[in-house]
C-alpha cells in the first residue's frame, strides 16, 4: 500500500518533550508561486509516498509551507554549538521547520523538515531563507553520499519561486524538504548543559536513546554507551569521508547529527587534485576545517558532546570512551583504504602502500577519484592499464618502483585480477559530485532548465557502474571551475 497525501500518517516525537526543546512556528509561504523542481521518487519510496502525488498540487502546496496536511506540526529545534572553536550559546533551526514525522510500513520513522521555510526565534535577524544554489548543493550531494554508501540526510523534493533572496548577489528562494530519522545534533546536548540545566540533558539523551537507540535502552550504563557508540559511528562516518575525499567544510557540533549522519551541506567539496590540506570553504582562513584536519576535529566534536553529557557520566569513563576513538577511526580508514587498494585486509605492507602513493598523488597533484578508479583496472600479468595510470604522475620512475611493489603484494595476497577488480570497481566510485557539475546544474535551473538534476543524480545514485553515455560527468573540472567559490552564506 502506498500513502497519499491523505493519509500520510504524521506524527510528532519530538514536540512531545517539555516546550524548552523547540518552538512552534508558522512557515511562512513564499509570496510568489512555488514550483516543483525535482521530486525523489527514491526517496518517496522509504516513505511509501506514492510517487504520483508530485502531480497533485497539495504536494507543492504542503511542502512549500501554504498547506498544512493531517497531523503536521511545525517546530523548530533550539539547539547551541561549537562553531570554529567557540561556543554560540545560542542556534537552533533558524531557517528549517520540523514538520513531523511519518512511519513508513516498515516501522521507519521519518523526521521530515523543509529547509528555507522563513524565520524563527532562532533566526538571529537572518531572513530564514535558502538560496536555490545551495539547495540544489544540498540535495544532489545527499544523493551523491547515498549512492557511495555514506549515511547522510536525504532529500525528498526541492521546490523553487521567484522570491527574491539577498545573499553576496540577489537570488532566488527555494525550499528543500529533507529527511532523516532525527535531526539531533551535538549541539542539542550542549545547549542545556552551558545553561546548567543538566535535568534537560538527561531528557533528551533518554529521548534519544529511546527512539533512535533502544538496544541500550535498558542497560544500567546506557549514557556510556551512547556516547560510545555515537563516537564509533562518528569515527566511521569520517573514515568513509576521508576515503571517498569528501570535505564537509563547516564541521561545527551543531552540524554533527547524534545519529551519525552527515548533516548540513553547505560549501562541501570532493578532492579533485590530492591535496591533504585541501580547505572547500573559502570562508574557513586558518583551515580548520581542511581535509585532512577532519579526524580531529571530530575528535574535538566528540569531545564536546561527552562535556555536555558529563552530568550523566562518570568522567574516567567519558575520557576512556573518547580515547578509544583515534583507534577506531584508523581501524575504518585503513580497512576503507585497503579495500581501495583492492586488499581484502589491512596489514604493514599495505599501509605503506598507501602512505608513498598518497605522497605521490600529492606532488602530482594527481585526480584522487579517478586515480583509484584506474588503478582497478590494473593488471597483475600484462602491461594493461598501468600506462595510463603512469600519465598521472610527473615523476614516473618513482611511481613505476611504487607499481612494482604494489603487484608484488597484490600477488602475495593471493587476489587475482578476476577477484580484485571488481571488488575495487566496486568501491572506487568512478563519479563523484565535482563542484564545477553540481554549478552546471545550479546555473541552468537558475535559468528555469531543471532537466540537468535527474540526469546528474542517475550517475550519482550508481557511482560505482560505469555509465558509459554519461562518461563527461566523471572529467576533470575545466578551467572555469577554477573560479568556483563556495562559503557559509547561503
Ligand atoms: P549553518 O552554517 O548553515 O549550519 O547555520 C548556522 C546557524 O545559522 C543555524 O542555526 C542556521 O539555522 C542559522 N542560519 C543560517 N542561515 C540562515 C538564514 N538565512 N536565516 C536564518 N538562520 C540562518
Ligand atoms: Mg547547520
Amino acid at each position: 500500500m502506498k500513502y497519499s497525501l491523505d493519509n500520510l500518517p504524521f506524527s510528532n516525537t519530538f514536540a512531545a518533550l517539555p516546550p524548552a526543546f523547540y518552538s512552534r512556528v508558522a512557515p511562512t509561504p513564499f509570496e510568489t508561486e512555488p514550483t516543483l523542481i525535482h521530486f525523489n521518487t527514491q526517496v518517496a519510496a522509504l516513505l511509501d509516498l506514492d510517487p504520483t502525488v508530485q502531480h497533485d498540487p497539495r504536494f507543492v502546496e504542503a511542502f512549500s509551507s501554504r498547506r498544512r496536511l493531517p497531523g503536521m506540526d511545525p517546530i523548530a529545534m533550539l539547539y547551541a554549538g561549537h562553531q570554529f572553536g567557540h561556543y554560540v550559546p545560542q542556534l537552533g533551526d533558524g531557517r528549517a521547520i520540523i514538520l513531523g514525522e511519518t512511519t513508513n510500513q516498515r516501522g521507519e520513522k521519518w523526521e521530515l523538515q523543509i529547509k528555507g521555510s522563513g524565520q524563527t526565534p532562532y533566526s538571529r535577524g537572518s531572513d530564514g531563507r535558502a538560496v536555490l544554489r545551495s539547495s540544489i548543493r544540498e540535495y544532489l550531494c545527499s544523493e551523491a553520499m547515498h549512492g557511495l554508501g555514506i549515511p547522510t540526510t536525504r532529500g525528498l523534493c526541492l521546490i523553487g519561486s521567484a522570491d527574491e533572496v539577498h545573499r553576496e548577489r540577489v537570488e532566488t528562494g527555494a525550499m528543500l524538504t529533507r529527511l532523516a530519522p532525527s535531526h539531533v545534533r551535538f549541539g542539542s546536548f550542549e545547549v542545556f548543559y552551558y545553561r546548567d540545566q543538566h535535568e534537560q540533558v538527561r531528557v533528551l539523551a533518554d529521548y534519544v536513546i529511546t527512539q533512535h537507540y533502544p538496544e541500550l535502552a535498558d542497560q544500567p550504563d546506557r549514557y556510556l554507551r551512547f556516547l560510545q557508540t555515537v563516537i564509533e559511528r562518528t569515527a566511521r562516518l569520517i573514515a568513509q569521508w576521508q576515503a571517498v575525499g569528501f570535505a564537509h567544510g563547516v564541521m561545527n557540533t551543531d552540524n554533527m547529527s547524534i545519529l551519525g549522519l552527515t548533516l548540513d551541506y553547505g560549501p562541501y567539496g570532493f578532492m579533485e587534485a590530492y591535496d591533504p590540506g585541501f580547505i572547500c570553504n573559502h570562508s574557513d582562513h586558518h583551515g580548520r576545517y581542511a581535509f585532512d584536519q577532519q579526524p580531529q576535529v571530530g575528535l574535538f566534536n566528540l569531545s564536546c558532546l561527552a562535556q555536555a553529557l558529563l552530568p550523566l557520566l562518570e568522567i574516567e569513563a567519558a575520557r576512556a570512551a573518547l580515547e578509544g576513538y583515534q583507534a577506531r577511526f584508523i581501524e575504518h580508514y585503513h580497512h576503507l583504504m585497503a579495500q581501495k587498494l583492492g586488499f581484502a585486509q589491512p596489514d604493514e605492507a599495505v599501509v605503506h602502500l598507501l602512505e608513498e602513493l598518497l605522497a605521490q598523488m600529492h606532488a602530482s597533484r594527481t585526480d584522487y577519484t579517478l586515480l583509484f578508479r584506474a588503478l582497478s583496472e590494473v593488471s597483475l600479468d600484462s602491461n594493461e592499464g598501468a600506462a595510463a595510470l603512469r600519465d598521472r604522475f610527473i615523476d614516473r620512475e618513482r611511481f613505476d618502483l611504487w607499481l612494482d611493489g604494489y603487484r608484488t603484494h597484490l600477488r602475495a595476497s593471493a587476489r587475482d585480477d578476476a577477484t580484485r577488480r571488481p571488488a575495487m570497481l566496486a568501491t572506487n566510485p568512478k563519479y563523484v559530485l565535482r563542484n564545477y557539475l553540481a554549478q552546471v546544474v545550479i546555473e541552468k535551473a537558475e535559468q528555469g532548465d531543471y532537466a540537468e538534476i535527474e540526469r546528474l543524480l542517475t550517475v550519482l545514485r550508481a557511482p560505482f557502474d560505469e555509465h558509459p553515455q554519461q562518461a563527461r560527468y566523471a572529467e576533470t573540472p575545466p578551467a572555469w571551475a577554477d573560479n568556483i567559490q563556495v562559503s557559509c552564506s547561503s
